[in-house]
């Protein structure tokens, strides 16, 4: 029987930064947990085509999906949250929606008539949407539509939500994602900037069927009524959700206050019982942790001005945080800034307080130096470590340089002229960046690679094939292979179509004897890098399996 999908549309109010990601996510996993089968779509207001081009600092983590779109990380909260995987359809932005309406034009596909902003862009809108309906077989679409309302941006976007909601009258719902601020002054929650965003969400012909009230506390009876009259809504529409400390309990927060059945009641869906029994026991594990684990993570994206981001590798950060939960850990992550190490070696000495180091993504030459001086640490310090991606290229640099003898190897992505490119362009990107093609055109997304027996990538994965995203240009210079395995590198994962290097490693023993032996050779408790990014699939009930073997490298050192 040929499913109806249900479309409920999330908008933010008041201001951006509160939640409204997680909110969706986790709407998402309180349906699905009814038994519904749930999908999510985020619409970005901006007009680049895909988040590829944008600079980390500026934008967060690009997500990279399985069939390579490079998106924004919501996508990611999605797929953690969804335990899904997420494709292309699913990610919209004012780029992509106007560059296939003056491509249809050009195709002669409006049959002569005048194109125009207002119904053609909604329209396109809305045929994306419910494409993603028809294609994924979900009993409900979220929609997450980026920016605050009142916005410029993405007024379009609305519009297109408002005709949705006349043409499927019934199967559309709207949920606001506000904030309450409490001012120190005041002393006293506020409604008023909420009050005013549902006014402005009703300019543009939209009522809210129920608010999301996020705040510093609980929202209380009083300001929820207050909600109620002034904003023209049920009071037991206005759900409180205040902060809390984990994003993955925020399920089950909205649980407390019954959103699923309110939603399914919204349809006039019988809710059917829910079990978030898994969800439930993961969050037991991360209130009550045993331990901890200090991991450093040696990057460069994380400073706005006087503010530390952490968006930009929050893949990443999640992961390990799967990972430790998974040891009933809690992760203690400190971001290391690898130009310091470069202005001040000295401060090397001080990696030997983590338990662990990543050395995640990264592009271009600013702090390399200091990361491939970090990776040095780890590997004759015995620190267990994980590099990914940038930070498998730098491990090669690295071990080219200090064990095979050869100075002043590099990526020809830092030195082009390096007399010795252990990490050069692949053929197909040199066409590309020459013809400075650089938009969605690196190697990405889901390639498969094949594992080496006897090697600490196969005794996490348990599987001599498996697939990983992926997101870059360079890779591994077959050339040195040899050379770089003589002196004691394991090539641990091969691509078997392109041999092309996945995963190095160094030899690890069960006998730790060996690697506490500083001067016995190459044996490392723990030394993985891939040249994908084993980040993007980790997901919370299924932490990702290279992740936990790091993280319990890490906790034998505590
Ligand atoms: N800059 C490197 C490349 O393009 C690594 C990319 C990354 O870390 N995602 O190959």
């Amino acid at each position: 029987m040929k499913k109806t999908a249900r479309y409920v549309f999330v908008c933010g109010g008041v201001m951006s930064g509160i939640g409204k990601g997680i909110a969706i996510a986790s709407i998402g996993t309180i349906i699905q947990s009814r038994g519904f089968e749930v999908t999510a779509i985020k619409i970005d207001p901006y007009i680049n085509v895909d988040a590829g081009t944008m600079n980390p600092t500026e934008h967060g983590e690009v997500f990279v999906t399985d069939n390579g779109t490079e998106c924004d990380q919501d996508i990611g909260n999605y797929e953690r949250f969804l335990n899904r995987n997420i494709y292309d359809d699913n990610y919209i932005t004012t780029g992509r929606v106007y560059e296939a309406v003056i491509k249809k034009e050009r195709n002669l596909e409006y049959n002569g008539r005048c194109v125009e902003v207002v119904p053609d862009i909604p329209n396109e809108v809305i045929r994306r949407i419910k494409k993603v309906g028809r294609k994924t077989g979900a009993d409900f679409v979220l929609i997450e539509i980026g920016g605050t309302v009142g916005e410029y941006q993405n007024a379009l976007f609305l519009e297109a939500a408002r005709m949705m909601r006349l043409s499927y009258l019934g199967r559309v719902l709207f949920i606001l994602v506000s904030y309450l601020p409490v001012p120190k002054s005041v002393g006293e929650m506020k409604t008023k900037p909420t009050q005013n965003a549902v006014r402005t969400l009703n300019s543009a012909g939209i009522q809210p069927d129920i608010i999301i009230a996020r705040s510093e506390y609980p929202v209380d009876e009083k300001r929820k009524e207050k909600i109620s009259t002034f904003c023209n809504i049920k009071k037991e529409d206005v759900v409180s959700a205040p902060d809390i400390k984990s994003i993955y309990e925020v399920p089950l927060s909205f649980e407390k206050e019954r959103l699923s059945q309110k939603i399914l009641n919204k349809f006039q869906l019988r809710p059917k019982k829910k079990d978030l029994t898994r969800w439930e026991k993961m969050v037991r594990a991360i209130k009550a942790p045993q331990r901890k684990v200090k991991i450093g993570i040696a990057g460069k994206y994380f400073r706005s001005g006087k503010f530390t981001l952490m968006d930009s590798y929050i893949s990443v950060i999640e992961a390990v945080k799967h990972a430790s939960y998974y040891f009933e850990a809690e992760p203690e992550i400190t971001w290391l800034d690898t130009e310091d190490y470069e202005k001040r070696p000295k401060l090397l000495s001080e990696l030997r307080k983590f338990d662990g180091i990543i050395v995640p993504g990264g592009f271009g030459q600013r702090g390399t130096e200091g990361k491939i001086q970090v990776i040095k640490t780890c590997r004759t310090q015995k620190i267990p470590y994980l590099g990914l991606c940038f930070g498998m290229q730098l491990a090669v640099v690295e071990f080219t340089r200090h064990v095979c003898g050869l100075k002043g190897a590099n990526s020809t992505e830092i030195n082009p002229k390096t007399k010795y490119p252990v990490i050069d362009l692949m053929e197909e990107q040199k066409k590309l960046l020459s013809k400075k093609e650089y938009g969605g055109t690196m190697r990405l997304g889901a390639y498969s690679c094949k594992i080496a027996p006897k090697t600490i990538s196969l005794r996490a994965y348990k599987n001599r094939l498996i697939s990983e995203r992926h997101r870059h240009r360079y890779e591994l210079n077959n050339t040195y292979k040899e050379k770089l395995e003589q002196k004691g590198l394991v090539i641990a994962g091969i691509n078997p179509e392109t041999n092309l290097v996945e995963i190095i490693e160094l030899p690890t023993s069960n006998s730790p004897r060996k690697f506490r032996d500083r001067k016995r050779g190459m044996y490392h408790p723990f030394f993985v890098a891939t040249q994908f990014h084993p980040e993007f699939k980790s997901r919370p009930l299924t932490p990702h399996p290279l992740f936990r073997g790091f993280i319990k490298a890490c906790l034998k050192r505590v």
